[in-house]
């Protein structure tokens, strides 16, 4: 009947007849016969469930209840360990400071637990983040910074861009771009802990390089050789003939070259007289003084601090209209970039501008200004604006080659090395990008 109406079958090869203690030998026979189907093992198990039980229950799953107790035991505690991890890896996501505490939370993306590691002075009475914020500016309360912070506490804060419009601080995975949790992210944090933990830990004294360190890097516009090159320099993998000698891979440490010391990185790269003339010979035209560069890594890092904002407003046949430059803390080249177009905008709208077009030569940070991706967490906080900002207002997003955003370069550097003019925009400078102006 049962197979009439669900169309199944039964498969009398795994069917079994069971008979109780009574049942003679002789009609276990003639009944297995006449259906067809042989006598069940009663010891037999299938799927790892016995076929067959007797009254004490207790007995028969015992060994099973303690299985799977302890595989339970395993799960919970790797479910504790998993929330341990995850308390270590999220973080708040700074946007208006409304949510995170100053002095207790994890919201500084480059210090090393994100937390600042500044006392607090006993007089502080700043609980949460948006107390150091600038309502109305939207900036930093740098006075006030200044007087609390050590210099590394400081520059990590500064480097922190701000919404433009008030928003919730979001909770974020730090070890992914977007903040959005990952396996992948989460078993190599695990790793690293457990690294640490095993007393294995970094040199004291090294510089802690952060997420946004490593973005300047592979956002370099160089081919990939370069960015792995420069990758292989700040994670100490070159094999120099001290870092060779050290590990007892080479009888000596100097330099083979101008044997005038050892080679370090610094040496390979800065002080050999060899090396020197690379340097002064490239574009760049440097020039490098003999022992100024003592830590490769911590010269980059300070290269890439600081940058200039630049914009530029022309109308429709490409006349300069008018123009701003600004400095501002950048983590990275992406953020510095996102926040030009911010400002671009900003200024549009102070003009009461309409059918505006904004045009940057970082092709990621206008797509991300284009298409509703997760933003990476490093400036969530500037391309949430430019979205919450664009929608209402006609402002279109392009992308543009760097040779066309000569003129904004130009401003940039300029205002970075302290000789733009005051009046560079009714009075253009006669430079050789003139025609760009
Ligand atoms: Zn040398």
């Amino acid at each position: 009947m049962y197979s009439e109406a669900s169309g199944q079958l039964t498969n009398f090869d795994k069917s079994g007849v069971m008979f109780s203690s009574n049942a003679s030998a002789t009609l276990h026979s003639s009944i297995c016969s006449s259906l067809g189907v042989s006598q069940a093992n009663l010891k037999a198990k299938y799927l790892g469930l016995p076929s067959s039980w007797g009254r004490s229950k207790a007995e028969t799953f015992g060994s099973m209840i303690e299985k799977v107790l302890s595989k339970m035991q395993r799960a919970w505690s790797s479910l504790l360990k998993g929330r341990e991890l995850l308390r270590n890896g999220l973080r708040w996501q700074i946007q208006s400071g409304n949510l995170a505490y100053f002095w207790e939370d994890k919201w500084v993306p480059s210090t090393k637990d994100f937390k600042i590691a500044s006392h607090k002075p006993p007089y502080c009475t700043v609980q949460k983040v948006a107390e150091v914020i600038d309502p109305t500016h939207k900036i930093w309360k740098c006075e006030i910074l200044k007087e609390w912070l050590l210099k590394e506490d400081l520059e990590a804060v500064l480097a922190i861009p701000i919404a433009a419009v008030n928003r919730d601080d979001l909770l974020i995975w730090h070890h992914t771009p977007s903040g959005v949790y990952s396996v992948k992210s989460g078993y190599a944090l695990a790793k690293q802990i457990c690294h640490n933990s095993n007393g294995s830990n970094k040199p004291s004294g090294s510089l802690i390089l952060g997420t946004d360190f490593w973005n300047s890097i592979w956002d370099l516009d160089v081919p990939p050789k370069i960015r792995h090159f420069w990758w292989r320099v700040f994670r100490n993998l070159l094999a120099t003939k001290l870092g060779l000698f050290r590990h007892k891979c080479a009888s000596f440490g100097e330099c083979p070259i101008c044997r005038k010391g050892d080679e370090s990185v610094e040496h390979l790269l800065f002080d050999c007289p060899w090396t020197k003339g690379v340097w002064f010979g490239s574009s760049l035209n440097m020039r490098v003084d003999p022992g100024s560069i003592t830590n490769v890594t911590r010269w980059t890092n300070d290269l890439l601090q600081g940058a200039v904002l630049a914009v530029i407003l022309r109308d429709s046949k490409g006349n300069l209209l008018d123009g701003c430059a600004k400095s501002c803390e950048a983590s990275s080249a992406a953020q510095a970039k996102a926040h030009a177009i911010r400002l671009a905008y900003l200024m549009a709208q102070a003009l009461n501008l309409s059918r505006v077009e904004i045009e940057s030569d970082n092709k990621s940070v206008i797509s991300l200004c284009i298409f509703e991706t997760v933003p990476p967490w490093e400036y969530s906080a500037i391309i949430l604006d430019i979205r919450g900002l664009a929608s209402p207002n006609s402002i279109s997003f392009s992308w543009t080659r760097r040779t066309n955003n000569e003129a904004a370069h130009w401003v940039a550097k300029a205002c970075l090395s302290k000789s733009l003019p005051v009046n560079w925009v009714v009075c253009p400078p006669a430079t050789r990008l003139h025609t760009h102006f």
